[in-house]
Protein backbone atom coordinates (compact mmCIF):
# COMPACT_ATOMS: atom_id res chain seq x y z
CA UNK A 1 0.00 0.00 0.00
CA UNK A 2 1.34 3.32 -0.90
CA UNK A 3 2.39 5.66 2.11
CA UNK A 4 0.32 8.92 3.00
CA UNK A 5 1.58 11.60 0.39
CA UNK A 6 3.08 14.64 2.41
CA UNK A 7 0.61 17.61 1.98
CA UNK A 8 2.09 20.20 -0.44
CA UNK A 9 2.07 22.60 1.87
CA UNK A 10 -0.62 25.06 0.80
CA UNK A 11 -3.11 21.82 0.84
CA UNK A 12 -3.63 22.75 4.17
CA UNK A 13 -6.61 21.87 6.52
CA UNK A 14 -7.74 25.24 5.50
CA UNK A 15 -7.16 25.44 2.26
CA UNK A 16 -9.40 22.02 1.88
CA UNK A 17 -12.11 23.76 3.98
CA UNK A 18 -11.97 26.35 1.29
CA UNK A 19 -12.41 24.33 -1.46
CA UNK A 20 -15.02 21.99 -0.07
CA UNK A 21 -17.03 25.24 1.49
CA UNK A 22 -16.72 27.10 -2.36
CA UNK A 23 -18.30 23.99 -3.90
CA UNK A 24 -21.48 25.24 -2.10
CA UNK A 25 -21.45 29.10 -2.37
CA UNK A 26 -21.22 30.58 -5.83
CA UNK A 27 -20.12 34.21 -6.63
CA UNK A 28 -22.14 36.97 -7.34
CA UNK A 29 -20.08 37.93 -10.42
CA UNK A 30 -21.84 34.57 -11.89
CA UNK A 31 -25.29 35.47 -11.78
CA UNK A 32 -25.46 37.69 -15.37
CA UNK A 33 -27.55 35.58 -17.70
CA UNK A 34 -30.05 33.59 -16.14
CA UNK A 35 -32.98 35.75 -18.02
CA UNK A 36 -31.16 35.13 -21.14
CA UNK A 37 -31.10 31.23 -20.63
CA UNK A 38 -34.36 30.46 -18.99
CA UNK A 39 -35.63 31.95 -23.00
CA UNK A 40 -33.31 30.34 -24.64
CA UNK A 41 -34.06 26.51 -23.02
CA UNK A 42 -36.39 24.14 -24.73
CA UNK A 43 -39.42 22.16 -22.80
CA UNK A 44 -36.26 19.66 -21.73
CA UNK A 45 -34.12 21.81 -20.42
CA UNK A 46 -36.47 24.04 -18.76
CA UNK A 47 -36.56 21.35 -16.03
CA UNK A 48 -32.80 22.43 -15.02
CA UNK A 49 -34.37 25.36 -12.63
CA UNK A 50 -35.42 22.09 -10.21
CA UNK A 51 -31.58 21.05 -10.52
CA UNK A 52 -30.54 24.71 -10.63
CA UNK A 53 -32.17 26.58 -7.59
CA UNK A 54 -33.19 25.93 -4.57
CA UNK A 55 -34.39 28.25 -1.95
CA UNK A 56 -31.08 28.66 -0.72
CA UNK A 57 -29.10 29.14 -3.71
CA UNK A 58 -30.55 32.73 -4.77
CA UNK A 59 -27.03 33.87 -5.36
CA UNK A 60 -26.02 31.14 -7.50
CA UNK A 61 -25.87 31.54 -11.31
CA UNK A 62 -24.19 28.63 -13.69
CA UNK A 63 -21.62 29.52 -15.99
CA UNK A 64 -22.56 28.90 -20.08
CA UNK A 65 -20.24 25.60 -19.37
CA UNK A 66 -22.38 24.18 -16.58
CA UNK A 67 -25.76 25.07 -18.51
CA UNK A 68 -24.39 23.10 -21.60
CA UNK A 69 -23.25 20.38 -18.89
CA UNK A 70 -26.81 20.19 -17.18
CA UNK A 71 -28.31 19.83 -20.93
CA UNK A 72 -26.41 17.04 -21.36
CA UNK A 73 -26.91 15.86 -18.20
CA UNK A 74 -30.62 16.04 -18.30
CA UNK A 75 -30.62 14.36 -21.79
CA UNK A 76 -29.36 11.00 -19.55
CA UNK A 77 -33.34 11.06 -17.48
CA UNK A 78 -31.37 10.02 -14.67
CA UNK A 79 -33.85 10.66 -11.83
CA UNK A 80 -33.46 14.29 -10.18
CA UNK A 81 -34.45 13.03 -6.80
CA UNK A 82 -30.63 11.28 -6.31
CA UNK A 83 -28.98 14.83 -6.98
CA UNK A 84 -27.75 16.68 -4.35
CA UNK A 85 -27.43 20.56 -5.69
CA UNK A 86 -25.61 21.50 -3.17
CA UNK A 87 -22.47 19.57 -4.58
CA UNK A 88 -22.97 20.99 -7.84
CA UNK A 89 -19.55 22.43 -9.09
CA UNK A 90 -17.80 24.04 -12.38
CA UNK A 91 -13.94 23.11 -12.75
CA UNK A 92 -14.17 25.29 -15.94
CA UNK A 93 -11.52 27.83 -16.42
CA UNK A 94 -13.99 30.62 -16.03
CA UNK A 95 -15.14 28.86 -12.65
CA UNK A 96 -11.73 27.27 -11.23
CA UNK A 97 -9.12 29.79 -12.49
CA UNK A 98 -5.48 28.90 -13.70
CA UNK A 99 -3.88 30.12 -10.60
CA UNK A 100 -5.99 27.05 -8.31
CA UNK A 101 -4.34 24.83 -6.93
CA UNK A 102 -4.18 21.49 -9.11
CA UNK A 103 -4.54 18.79 -6.51
CA UNK A 104 -5.09 19.01 -2.30
CA UNK A 105 -4.15 16.12 -0.36
CA UNK A 106 -7.47 13.68 1.59
CA UNK A 107 -7.28 11.02 3.17
CA UNK A 108 -3.39 10.98 2.54
CA UNK A 109 -3.22 10.95 -1.12
CA UNK A 110 -3.72 13.78 -3.46
CA UNK A 111 -6.80 14.53 -4.58
CA UNK A 112 -6.68 15.79 -8.63
CA UNK A 113 -8.72 18.66 -9.36
CA UNK A 114 -11.04 17.29 -12.41
CA UNK A 115 -10.27 20.50 -14.42
CA UNK A 116 -12.38 21.20 -17.34
CA UNK A 117 -15.31 18.73 -15.53
CA UNK A 118 -18.79 19.98 -14.17
CA UNK A 119 -19.95 17.92 -10.75
CA UNK A 120 -23.75 17.09 -10.71
CA UNK A 121 -23.32 16.40 -6.98
CA UNK A 122 -25.05 13.30 -5.66
CA UNK A 123 -27.00 12.04 -2.44
CA UNK A 124 -25.00 9.90 0.09
CA UNK A 125 -25.88 8.22 3.28
CA UNK A 126 -25.39 11.37 5.95
CA UNK A 127 -25.08 8.62 9.13
CA UNK A 128 -22.60 6.23 6.74
CA UNK A 129 -20.25 9.84 5.69
CA UNK A 130 -19.98 10.72 9.65
CA UNK A 131 -19.53 7.40 10.73
CA UNK A 132 -16.88 6.79 8.64
CA UNK A 133 -15.56 9.99 8.75
CA UNK A 134 -15.56 10.20 4.80
CA UNK A 135 -15.07 13.75 4.38
CA UNK A 136 -11.64 13.42 5.94
CA UNK A 137 -10.41 10.48 5.76
CA UNK A 138 -11.78 8.51 2.91
CA UNK A 139 -9.53 9.84 -0.61
CA UNK A 140 -11.04 11.14 -3.40
CA UNK A 141 -10.74 8.79 -6.58
CA UNK A 142 -12.58 8.27 -10.30
CA UNK A 143 -14.67 6.09 -12.05
CA UNK A 144 -14.59 6.20 -15.57
CA UNK A 145 -17.84 4.21 -17.08
CA UNK A 146 -20.63 4.90 -19.53
CA UNK A 147 -23.95 6.60 -19.09
CA UNK A 148 -26.18 3.45 -18.65
CA UNK A 149 -23.56 1.94 -16.27
CA UNK A 150 -22.87 5.22 -14.09
CA UNK A 151 -27.31 5.11 -13.92
CA UNK A 152 -26.99 1.93 -12.69
CA UNK A 153 -24.30 2.78 -9.85
CA UNK A 154 -25.95 5.92 -8.64
CA UNK A 155 -29.65 4.21 -8.91
CA UNK A 156 -28.31 1.25 -6.41
CA UNK A 157 -25.96 3.49 -4.49
CA UNK A 158 -23.16 1.38 -4.86
CA UNK A 159 -20.97 -0.55 -7.05
CA UNK A 160 -22.18 -3.71 -8.59
CA UNK A 161 -19.44 -6.80 -9.30
CA UNK A 162 -20.23 -9.34 -12.05
CA UNK A 163 -23.03 -11.90 -10.38
CA UNK A 164 -24.90 -9.33 -8.60
CA UNK A 165 -28.31 -8.87 -9.63
CA UNK A 166 -29.97 -5.22 -10.30
CA UNK A 167 -33.20 -4.09 -9.10
CA UNK A 168 -34.62 -4.60 -12.54
CA UNK A 169 -33.55 -8.31 -12.52
CA UNK A 170 -30.40 -8.17 -14.72
CA UNK A 171 -27.42 -9.91 -13.50
CA UNK A 172 -24.39 -7.83 -14.10
CA UNK A 173 -21.79 -9.96 -16.15
CA UNK A 174 -17.84 -9.77 -16.30
CA UNK A 175 -16.75 -7.27 -19.44
CA UNK A 176 -15.41 -8.41 -22.41
CA UNK A 177 -11.40 -8.55 -22.24
CA UNK A 178 -11.15 -8.62 -18.17
CA UNK A 179 -10.12 -11.50 -16.36
CA UNK A 180 -12.47 -14.59 -15.30
CA UNK A 181 -12.65 -14.59 -11.36
CA UNK A 182 -11.41 -11.67 -11.14
CA UNK A 183 -14.38 -9.38 -9.67
CA UNK A 184 -13.42 -6.16 -8.92
CA UNK A 185 -13.92 -2.23 -9.16
CA UNK A 186 -11.74 -0.37 -11.02
CA UNK A 187 -10.92 3.84 -9.74
CA UNK A 188 -8.06 5.94 -10.28
CA UNK A 189 -6.62 8.89 -8.52
CA UNK A 190 -6.92 11.03 -11.41
CA UNK A 191 -9.63 11.93 -13.98
CA UNK A 192 -6.68 12.25 -16.86
CA UNK A 193 -6.99 8.21 -16.37
CA UNK A 194 -10.60 7.68 -15.34
CA UNK A 195 -11.43 10.07 -18.61
CA UNK A 196 -9.53 8.19 -21.28
CA UNK A 197 -11.75 6.85 -23.75
CA UNK A 198 -11.27 3.21 -23.07
CA UNK A 199 -13.04 3.63 -19.16
CA UNK A 200 -15.20 6.63 -20.47
CA UNK A 201 -16.44 6.74 -23.79
CA UNK A 202 -17.39 10.01 -25.68
CA UNK A 203 -20.89 9.93 -27.13
CA UNK A 204 -22.75 12.34 -29.60
CA UNK A 205 -24.61 15.49 -28.29
CA UNK A 206 -26.83 18.06 -30.01
CA UNK A 207 -27.24 21.12 -27.59
CA UNK A 208 -30.81 22.75 -27.88
CA UNK A 209 -29.09 25.38 -29.85
CA UNK A 210 -28.25 22.98 -32.51
CA UNK A 211 -24.37 22.70 -31.80
CA UNK A 212 -23.12 18.91 -32.08
CA UNK A 213 -20.71 18.07 -29.35
CA UNK A 214 -19.22 15.14 -27.51
CA UNK A 215 -20.32 14.43 -23.81
CA UNK A 216 -18.19 12.12 -21.31
CA UNK A 217 -19.11 10.93 -17.69
CA UNK A 218 -16.97 9.76 -14.59
CA UNK A 219 -18.48 9.11 -11.38
CA UNK A 220 -16.32 11.15 -8.50
CA UNK A 221 -16.01 9.00 -5.61
CA UNK A 222 -14.55 8.80 -2.07
CA UNK A 223 -12.48 5.67 -1.44
CA UNK A 224 -11.42 4.19 2.01
CA UNK A 225 -7.74 4.01 2.43
CA UNK A 226 -6.52 0.54 2.66
CA UNK A 227 -9.26 -1.12 0.73
CA UNK A 228 -8.01 -1.24 -2.34
CA UNK A 229 -4.47 -1.78 -4.34
CA UNK A 230 -2.48 0.23 -6.64
CA UNK A 231 -1.31 -0.67 -9.87
CA UNK A 232 0.74 1.14 -13.31
CA UNK A 233 -1.73 2.21 -16.04
CA UNK A 234 -3.62 -0.66 -17.74
CA UNK A 235 -4.21 0.99 -21.26
CA UNK A 236 -0.83 0.79 -22.96
CA UNK A 237 0.14 4.24 -22.33
CA UNK A 238 3.97 3.82 -23.24
CA UNK A 239 6.24 6.51 -22.12
CA UNK A 240 3.58 9.17 -22.62
CA UNK A 241 2.70 10.82 -19.27
CA UNK A 242 -0.97 10.33 -18.78
CA UNK A 243 -1.47 13.11 -15.39
CA UNK A 244 0.97 15.62 -14.57
CA UNK A 245 0.23 14.96 -10.73
CA UNK A 246 -0.08 11.33 -10.59
CA UNK A 247 2.52 9.07 -12.06
CA UNK A 248 1.53 5.99 -14.43
CA UNK A 249 2.77 3.67 -11.91
CA UNK A 250 0.26 4.40 -9.25
CA UNK A 251 -2.98 5.62 -11.53
CA UNK A 252 -4.59 2.59 -11.11
CA UNK A 253 -6.68 1.28 -7.80
CA UNK A 254 -8.57 -1.60 -7.60
CA UNK A 255 -10.64 -3.21 -4.82
CA UNK A 256 -12.77 -6.16 -4.44
CA UNK A 257 -14.76 -4.43 -1.43
CA UNK A 258 -17.19 -2.66 -2.98
CA UNK A 259 -18.76 -0.76 -0.20
CA UNK A 260 -15.45 0.93 0.67
CA UNK A 261 -16.80 3.16 -2.66
CA UNK A 262 -19.43 6.28 -1.91
CA UNK A 263 -19.77 7.89 -5.73
CA UNK A 264 -21.06 11.50 -4.72
CA UNK A 265 -20.48 13.29 -7.65
CA UNK A 266 -21.15 12.73 -11.32
CA UNK A 267 -18.81 14.04 -13.32
CA UNK A 268 -19.40 15.46 -17.12
CA UNK A 269 -17.11 16.96 -19.96
CA UNK A 270 -18.29 18.38 -23.08
CA UNK A 271 -16.20 19.53 -25.94
CA UNK A 272 -16.68 19.30 -29.93
ZN1 LIG B 1 -17.91 27.12 -15.17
Amino acid sequence: MRPPMKSSGSASAASRTHERSSSFVRKRSDYSDVGKYRSNLNLAARSTTDLVHSPSMTTFQPCYYFKLCLEFMLSLEYSKKLFNRKHNRCYCEKCYTASSKNFYVEGGSKYVIPRGWVRFGLYIDDAQAQAENIWNKWVVSYHGTNPQAAKSIIEHHQFLLPGDQCIGGHVIRIREGHILGKFQVYTSPTIAYSGDDIYSPSISFRSTSGQSYKAKVVLQCRQQPGTYKIQAETIDAGSRRICPIIPNSEVEYFTEVRSSIIPYGLLIRVFQ
